[in-house]
């Protein structure tokens, strides 16, 4: 049986960097994927230009995955944060752009360079890269531990288990990881799907696929919960989301949406939902109100939808007239009162009924995985296996849309490269 310092397990965003860093440190190093393709995931994501981080610094960062999840990553953050990942690139060959909102990209807007990036970071590092093999088992033995494969076994003083989580599994990522940690004692929070679309049956939803709204605001509510709502202003503010909305056949995608959907995946509500949008939360009710009753009195001649389609998509702007039971060609001079307080519901509450996610086959990330309380944050080393490493998405930390998550995979990768 081959002999390893250190054997990773998942050639993605944390396999490729935690096993470049061990091979550093001189380790010898053996990088298992069971794909014939590295970083899967890297070459679809972010449309496939791959938005690798955030420009924020650490406690940034950490602040997006929210007070526990940040707390486990302040380390990993600490000794590699987007400013280190971003010079890993720079230093590679690969420039990287600020998008407005934050979004870190490759300026080619490449993600086939990113991998190609960290696959050539791999070969200089001196790794050895097994592609085509699934590994089906670990297990300690004698103070060593035996990888199993679905060719030859091999032994390592340390192990990093870097298998990602369980959505897209057409990528490779089946939660393989899962049943390991299990058996050698750990906790798994039940895996669920996150950062997915939503699917919803309104009809007028489908019919305005590809509209974009740029800015919306999102509030997920138990489909059975009405208006005023018994929740408190904090529990809502748990389950609001903001940024920009895709209206799609199947229902409600983009940031917005997709960073909504782990809301709903962590209440255990069986029945349906309802997402209540406010298309313009920049400004509020009253303050939209007052705007309308302003038009009104000084541009009485105007159609409504001339102006709410200069704030909004033309095709959703007809739509909320529409909700709002007002004429396409109603001008302000004949917008009743009753028809204005409409309109501002419309615009400010539209709810739209939601079935649920798209589950695991369409989720960007897992939320749940390995408990964080049973792995040491400043190392990545299990509390209850010694050498036994995790990193990447098999944890139990999963971020927002807008780069977190690689980040999140890097750093953790690169903690448990320096410590195996
Ligand atoms: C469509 C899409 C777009 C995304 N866009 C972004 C984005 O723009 N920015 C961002 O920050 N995040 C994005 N993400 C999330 C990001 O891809 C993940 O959070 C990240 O890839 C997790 O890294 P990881 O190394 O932990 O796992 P993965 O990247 O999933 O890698 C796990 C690897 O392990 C391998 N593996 C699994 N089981 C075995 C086994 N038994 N034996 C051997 N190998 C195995 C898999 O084949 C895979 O190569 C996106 C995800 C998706 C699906």
């Amino acid at each position: 049986m081959e002999h390893w310092d250190v054997i990773v397990v998942g050639a993605g965003a944390a396999g490729l960097v935690a096993a470049t860093r061990a091979a550093e440190r001189g380790r010898r190093t053996l990088l298992l994927e069971k794909n014939r393709k590295c970083g899967a995931k890297i070459l679809m994501s972010g449309g496939t230009r791959c938005n690798l981080t955030h420009a924020t610094d650490a406690a940034g960062i950490a602040a997006a995955f929210g007070r526990r999840q940040g707390a486990f990553l302040r380390s990993a953050l600490a000794a590699f944060d987007p400013d280190a990942v971003v010079e890993m690139f720079h230093a590679a060959g690969v420039a990287t752009k600020v998008e407005p909102g934050g979004k870190v990209f490759p300026a080619s807007d490449s993600a086939v360079e990113v991998q190609r990036a960290l696959l050539e970071m791999l070969r200089t590092s001196g790794a050895q890269l097994r592609r085509e093999t699934p590994v089906t088992g670990i297990r300690a033995d004698g103070g060593y531990w035996i990888v199993s494969t679905t060719g030859d076994d091999a032994t390592a003083a340390a192990v990093i288990v870097t298998v990602g989580g369980q959505s897209y599994p057409g990528c490779g990522t089946t939660g393989d990881g899962y049943g390991w940690a299990k058996a050698l004692g750990h906790k798994i929070i039940p895996p669920r799907p996150a950062l997915a679309p939503l699917a919803s049956s309104a009809r007028w939803v489908a019919e305005l696929r590809g509209v974009t709204v740029p800015d919306v605001q999102i509030e997920l509510r138990p489909g059975d919960e009405t208006a005023p709502v018994a929740a408190t202003k904090r529990q809502r503010a748990e389950r609001t989301r903001r940024g920009s909305l895709l209206l799609t056949h199947f229902g409600l995608s983009g940031p917005a949406a997709m960073n909504a959907s782990g809301v709903l995946t962590a209440t255990p509500h069986a029945g349906a939902w309802q997402a209540i949008c406010d298309f313009l939360p920049a400004i509020s009710e009253e303050a939209l109100a007052a705007e309308l009753a302003a038009a009104a009195r000084n541009s009485g001649r105007r159609q409504v939808l001339t102006w709410i389609a200069e704030r909004l998509p033309r095709r959703l702007a007809t739509e909320l007239l529409a909700q709002a039971q007002i004429p396409p060609d109603r001008a302000f001079a004949e917008l009743a009162r009753r028809e204005r307080t409409e309109l501002v519901a419309a615009v400010k509450r539209t709810c739209i009924p939601i079935s649920g996610s798209l589950g695991f086959k369409k989720a960007e990330v897992t939320a749940g995985g390995v408990d964080l309380a049973e792995v040491d944050s400043r190392t990545m080393q299990s509390k209850l296996a010694p050498g036994l490493f995790f990193a990447g998405e098999i944890l139990d930390v999963d971020g927002p849309i807008g780069g977190y998550n690689f980040q999140a995979a890097f750093s953790t990768g690169r903690l448990a490269g320096e410590s195996a």
